[in-house]
């Protein structure tokens, strides 16, 4: 994990976490943690949503479940169905990354960055700017 490398070290980007929708986070944490050996890391809950944190390297896949029904997660999973919501990049530079995106004409969700599951600074891209796939972008 990252507890060896201080903040201030420019790693690059990276694959932070996939955000996974799921409709019973319990009945699938055994597949990744037992199964295929993926260690459970506690995370809170956010935006409505049960989350489960399991460690792929220093990655992380995030399974979703929602808490209510008008969530973020449960209105993803009533029009598509369970399967991958979203993909983190943990950046260096959360804001001048930001400044970029709006350089480029993408479309931002969050157009200031807000406080995550984590407690890390994130903001979500549109998916229409990104190939299709809501992008979370996070800073460490
Ligand atoms: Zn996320």
């Amino acid at each position: 994990m990252s507890a060896f490398v201080p903040d201030s070290v420019p790693r690059g980007t990276r694959i932070a976490h996939i955000g996974i929708a799921v409709t019973a986070l319990d009945a699938l944490r055994p597949l990744y943690r037992d199964v295929l050996g993926m260690p459970e890391v506690p995370l809170d809950d956010a935006d409505g949503a049960r989350i489960a944190g399991l460690a792929v390297g220093e990655s992380l896949v995030e399974l979703l479940e929602p808490a209510v029904a008008d969530s973020p997660i449960g209105k993803f999973i009533a029009k598509r169905g369970p399967g991958i919501h979203h993909v983190c990049f943990a950046v260096d530079d959360l804001d001048g990354t930001l400044q970029r995106c709006r350089d480029a004409g993408i479309t931002l969700i969050d157009e200031q960055p807000r406080l995550g599951a984590e407690g890390k600074r994130i903001a979500f891209l549109h998916p229409r700017s990104t190939g299709g796939v809501l992008v979370e972008l996070s800073e460490h």
